[in-house]
């Protein structure tokens, strides 16, 4: 080899050689039988052998290639040199004689003599497989949750989209959707750490008791979700072994968890939903499986809940009046109408205010259905001021036209929920004042069962209440099935026997006893007893000989809105 370069040197062979053996990439060439002609170091290495001689007459199957890989490096090959068309920046895997995989970005150009003739193919590739691997690492972390390791939501969202787009489908499957019971108390009260390390150990064990490749996932903060592709062709034993997995999960996640130094139990809650072999559009089932795992969350915790149409139905009626009460509390889609009470002559001792919302679209709803709902979702504050400011309007309005007995009330119903508010009593006060009405003239119905749920808060708002001039009465007694003694420290002036309680009362001896014993008890603590729900002359006259002060019911009137209530009852 010539050591140094001169102008009219025309490279020679070993001069090309190291040019080729110099360059960072790998070269080889080949001839139309796929048989090595020439090639650098750095790729007679790579497919491992010493030296170029030595692969010079060799196809790719005298290398340290996997079968695999073979076939598809001649095909390529092959594709190359018959079409006469280039094949550029092709990422293929190369497993080496180290027998490690490693990526590479190769281009095949076929070789041409002086009359355009394809004679073979020169091959050029360098290695990617850092680039690859970092891609794959993001790819991996997309679809993983760093925590537990798991699959995420997005993993579980392209298995099914895969399983949407799978023609021919034969097997149900089912889709698991699990929430832990009172996580949030772990993290809570122990610390995020101790909350992440028992999200890794129920991770593991759900893991481990399900026993589904790639199946369960950790879809959120304390969710979990499981993915069964393969139960049968029968629908029954498919939701029968759906079932019984999600058992052995709620079974599985009893046994305690040991963090540190602490044993903790932790309840699930799962929901369940069915794939059938023909269902369509499966994004759909991560709603449905949503929906049975509040269902399950709701009916107490660490339970298995199957999903069913019925609860869709229930889910969704439950979703739009929440959208649309939202709705009806901006806009005030509300109003009032005015329950008469009488005492036993009949006169008209007070009136019960009763919301009704009459809504666009889902028509007229009952207070017993969206009262609760505004419970759970604290728009019974704003409904609950609505109601109060419409009241003492209307009081201050049917003062200024009628001659109201100084002893007329509006019995306004109030939610134990709206106690929780600070600032309520103030609040009574400040509307009452605003609208120059005397608290005498409202008085404040309070259901039973919502009062013995947090009595604390309650009696001292209700003593404060009391004692600012508003009269109280307990709604609906004797549904509250708990302690009677409440009635020794709550001060209020009215108890309303509840309808359930009359309803059969001509007939039935137990409620005939009941409601004696209810009059007995309202005499003995100095309160007026109401007898409420009053439908026939029938239940009037028990109720009546019995002593019961005062009636409410269809009997006399339903609920009647403002201008008829003041023709029938208020003179001018
Ligand atoms: P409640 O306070 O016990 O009201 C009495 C309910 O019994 C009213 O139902 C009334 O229309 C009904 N009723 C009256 N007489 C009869 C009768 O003879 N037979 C029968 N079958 N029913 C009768 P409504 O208006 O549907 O109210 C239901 C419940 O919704 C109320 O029970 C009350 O707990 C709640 N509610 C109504 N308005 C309000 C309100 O403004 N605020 C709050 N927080 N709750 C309200
Ligand atoms: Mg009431
Ligand atoms: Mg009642």
């Amino acid at each position: 080899m010539k050591e140094r370069w001169s102008d009219s040197d025309i490279i020679d062979d070993n001069q090309f050689q190291l040019v080729l053996d110099t360059m960072p990439g790998r070269v080889f060439w080949k001839d139309l039988n796929h048989t090595y002609r020439g090639a650098n170091l750095a790729f007679a290495r790579d497919i491992g052998f010493d030296s170029v001689a030595d692969i010079i007459g060799k196809t790719d199957f005298d290398t340290s290639a996997s079968q695999d890989q073979m076939q598809a490096f001649v095909d390529d090959d092959r594709a190359v040199m018959s079409s006469g068309m280039p094949k550029l920046r092709i990422e293929e895997p190369q497993t080496r004689a180290d027998n490690r995989t490693y990526w590479l970005e190769t281009n095949k150009i076929p070789l041409k003599d002086s009359d355009g003739n394809v004679i073979g193919l020169l091959g050029t590739y360098h290695d990617i497989t850092d680039r690859v691997e970092a891609r794959q690492e993001i790819e991996y972390q997309a679809v993983h949750d760093q925590l537990t390791k798991l699959p995420n939501r997005r993993y579980l969202m392209s298995r099914i989209e895969a399983l949407d787009q799978m023609p021919n489908r034969s097997n149900w499957g089912a889709l698991l959707f699990l929430d832990l019971d009172q996580f949030k108390q772990v993290n809570d009260s122990l610390g995020h750490q101790v909350g992440d390390c028992l999200l890794q150990l129920v991770a593991e064990r759900i893991n481990s008791t399900i026993n589904v490749a790639q199946g369960v996932c950790r879809t959120g903060g304390d969710e979990f979700s499981v993915l069964l592709e393969d139960l049968g062709s029968d629908e029954s034993l498919a939701l029968q072994s759906a079932t019984n997995r999600a058992e052995s999960i709620v079974n599985g996640l009893a046994a305690p968890f040991y963090v540190n130094e602490h044993c903790l139990y932790i309840g699930v809650s799962i929901g369940l939903t069915l794939i059938s072999p023909r269902s369509k559009y499966l994004q759909s089932k991560l709603r449905e499986a949503d929906v049975a795992m509040y269902e399950a969350k709701a009916q107490g915790q660490n339970i298995v809940q199957s999903y069913s149409e019925e609860m869709r139905l229930r889910t969704d009626r439950c979703y739009s009046l929440q959208n649309r009460l939202r709705q009806a509390v901006q806009t005030g889609g509300f109003n009032l109408v005015y329950q008469p009470q009488v005492d036993v002559d009949g006169t008209l001792i007070c009136a019960e205010v009763l919301l009704r919302w009459n809504d666009d679209e889902l028509g007229s709803v009952s207070p017993l259905e969206f009262i609760p709902l505004a419970e759970r979702t604290g728009a019974i504050h704003a409904i609950g001021d609505w109601v109060l400011d419409a009241a003492l309007q209307q009081i201050v309005d049917w003062e200024s036209r009628f001659q109201l007995a100084p002893t007329f009330k509006l019995a306004v119903n109030i939610s134990a929920v709206q106690f929780s508010d600070r600032n309520f009593v103030n609040k009574i006060k400040c509307a009452v004042a605003s609208y120059g009405a005397a608290a005498s003239r409202l008085e404040l119905e309070i259901t039973e069962s919502l009062l013995l749920e947090n009595e604390d808060n309650i009696l001292i708002a209700l003593n404060e209440l009391r004692a600012a001039g508003f009269n109280i009465v307990i709604d609906d007694f004797g549904t509250g099935y708990s302690s009677l003694s409440y009635l020794t420290y709550i001060p209020f002036n009215k108890l309303k026997l509840d309808r359930s309680f009359i309803s059969r009362i001509a007939a039935d001896k137990h409620q005939h006893g009941i409601a004696m014993a209810v009059t007995m008890l309202a005499r003995t603590l100095n309160v007026k007893l109401v007898s409420e729900g009053i439908e026939t002359s029938e239940e009037l006259a028990v109720l009546a000989t019995l002593g019961s002060d005062l009636f409410q019911g269809y009997y006399f009137a339903a609920g009647l809105p403002s201008s008829d209530f003041a023709k029938r009852y208020l003179i001018e």
